[in-house]
């Protein structure tokens, strides 16, 4: 009865604060390697982040970039890629990536 469909939560973050300990993940690898849709990383890094405070650790953030033009995402917040860069309106941003620390 332990499917991937089943694992727990908890089972989960433990994997991806293991992954992240040792390499740098997008939402998408992460995605890919833990069998959970994109928006599951993200609510699982949000739990992540708070979860590494009271340990002392921290989940450290390579802001998105714009291929285009260069601009970096360092005041965004959240935690998902932004669509579209506000200096120069284009689309081709490259994904923020995660580590742990
Ligand atoms: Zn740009």
């Amino acid at each position: 009865m332990t499917s991937l469909r089943t694992t727990s939560s908890q089972t989960i973050r433990k994997q991806m604060i293991e992954l992240l300990t040792n390499g740098r993940y997008g939402a998408r690898d992460l995605s890919q390697e833990l069998h959970q849709s994109e928006n599951e990383i993200y609510s699982h890094l949000r739990h992540i982040e708070r979860t590494l405070k009271a340990s002392g650790q921290q989940l450290v953030i390579e802001p998105s970039l714009c291929l285009n033009c260069g601009f970096l995402f360092t005041n965004r917040k959240r935690l998902n890629p932004p669509s579209r860069c506000p200096r120069c309106k284009k689309t081709r941003i490259r994904r923020p990536r995660y580590t742990v620390r």
